[in-house]
């Protein structure tokens, strides 16, 4: 039996990883990796030329696989939506969508008497707008988001720029890794030692918030390196060629194997599971908000096809919503838990800002964004107009936006996670 097959309950959880092995395998991953080959989905939005903003070495790195191909904007089929933001004006574009699609003229002729309203701007939209804005900015942000129109901002089709094996190691990435967690981390109470080594009983130690943000962290690291040991690049036998892609059993274990890893292989794997429920559980949270989106690329058959792979994948996606109970963080109005969610907040965008420090392009891509991802399902979790468990962000809300570009995001950052533990599977039957 493979290290890599375990058991038991997801740490912080109600769940058991076999059940979640089960679950993704068979009925999550198979979608996801339909919905993100969609238009909608493939391409991201990103500005990879910011510079790190933390220490001066912030080299380009020159590896050949770290290189990302940018599209040209007249390449992209994404067509930018107009201002309707939310609300009926966006139920209507939806019900457009559907309705040209079944010639439905009704719907056709109310779009375009709301396309007439927006073009006006009236002194109530006015104050509508500035309500949105108040809360907006009112919103804890994880992530800094870059205007979609700002200089150095440019397409990637991700399906071309895949998240595997870069050759990026050594001093470079060590100092990013340390950096979050020996800066951007909680520390743990009783002067217990903290570093990425941190291990065990968590649990005596640290508080759920603080576990919670440390699992996060350590799911997504676990993540990107089972994603560079699945896709691996073996050289060329001969020195000449340009080598072979596969899975290297090898490099899985030595980071993951106990007996390698001083016992935290195992741990660090569990974590990954616990991201993948925390993601989930975000994603199941914005259900009524993504149900009414449109996905709009301008193409009108693929955008219904994207709307109905979206509907069916939350289907199956909402009989897990229960598993991880968000309301049990940052409890009581007191001025220490105010001043805890404080301090998440900004570790949290500490760490997306560090992802701009990253030295490999393909990294730094795959880095923004799942820490972009990450954040958008912090942003959900913690947005909700209640706080219970099984409360969801409702679409009709006035007080709740996502942009394109956090959800294409939420969707390819859990779409990674998902993966990773696919991945998983074949490591078990390549180590049996
Ligand atoms: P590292 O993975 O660098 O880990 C550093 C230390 O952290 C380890 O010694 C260990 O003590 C601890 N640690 C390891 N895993 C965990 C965990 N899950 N939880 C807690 N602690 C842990 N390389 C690629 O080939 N392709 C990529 O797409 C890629 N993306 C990256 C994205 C980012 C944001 C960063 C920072 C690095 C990325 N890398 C990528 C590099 C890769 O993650 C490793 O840093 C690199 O392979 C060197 O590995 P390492 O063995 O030195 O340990």
């Amino acid at each position: 039996r493979c290290f890599c097959k375990l058991q038991g309950e997801v740490d912080d959880c109600s769940c058991k990883v076999e059940t979640l092995d089960s679950l993704n395998n068979n009925k999550i991953y198979p979608r996801l990796k339909s919905l993100l080959s969609r238009n909608y989905f493939r391409y991201f939005k990103v500005n990879l030329q910011k510079h790190c903003p933390f220490w001066s070495d912030d080299s380009r790195c020159a590896l050949r696989d770290c290189h990302v191909n940018i599209c040209q904007e007249d390449e992209v089929p994404i067509k930018k939506k107009d201002t309707a933001r939310h609300g009926k004006a966006k139920y209507s574009e939806h019900n457009n969508v559907k309705g040209q699609e079944n010639g439905n003229i009704e719907s056709c002729a109310e779009e375009r008497e709301l396309s007439a309203l927006d073009t006006t701007i009236s002194k109530e939209k006015m104050a509508e707008f500035q309500t949105w804005k108040e809360h907006d900015e009112s919103l804890p942000m994880f992530c800094e988001i870059d205007d979609e129109d700002s200089d150095g901002m440019e397409y990637v089709d991700l399906l071309l720029n895949p998240e595997r094996y870069t050759g990026y190691k050594g001093t470079s990435p060590r100092k990013v890794w340390r950096s979050i967690y020996e800066e951007n981390c909680f520390k743990p109470e009783n002067n217990v030692k903290y570093g990425p080594e941190l291990v065990g009983d968590l649990e005596s130690t640290m508080c759920l918030e603080k576990r919670v943000f440390y699992r996060l962290i350590s799911g997504l690291h676990t993540s990107i390196n089972i994603h560079l040991c699945d896709q691996y690049l073996f050289p060329d036998k001969s020195g000449f060629g340009p080598g072979t892609w596969g899975q290297n059993l090898e490099e899985f274990q030595n980071r993951f194997d106990p007996e390698l890893t001083k016992g935290m292989g195992p741990q660090r794997l569990k974590n990954l599971y616990f991201t993948y429920l925390i993601e989930l559980r975000a994603i199941t949270k914005a259900i009524p908000y993504l149900e009414s989106e449109t996905f709009y690329t301008g193409d009108i058959k693929e955008d219904v096809e994207v709307m109905e792979g979206v509907s069916d994948f939350l289907s199956v996606a909402a009989s897990f919503q229960h598993h991880f109970d968000e309301s049990k963080l940052f409890k009581g109005n007191t001025d220490e838990m105010k001043q805890l969610k404080a301090e998440f907040v900004h570790h949290f965008r500490n760490i997306s800002r560090i992802m701009d420090c990253v030295g490999c392009d393909k990294c730094k891509l795959w880095g923004k964004l799942q820490t972009l991802g990450m954040g958008t399902a912090l942003k959900i979790l913690f947005s909700g107009e209640s706080m219970n468990p099984g409360s969801t962000v409702d679409a009709k809300s006035k007080n709740f936006q996502l942009t394109r570009t956090e959800i294409v995001a939420l969707f390819n950052a859990f779409g990674r996670l998902s993966s990773s533990i696919h991945a998983l599977e074949t490591f078990r039957s390549l180590a049996r």
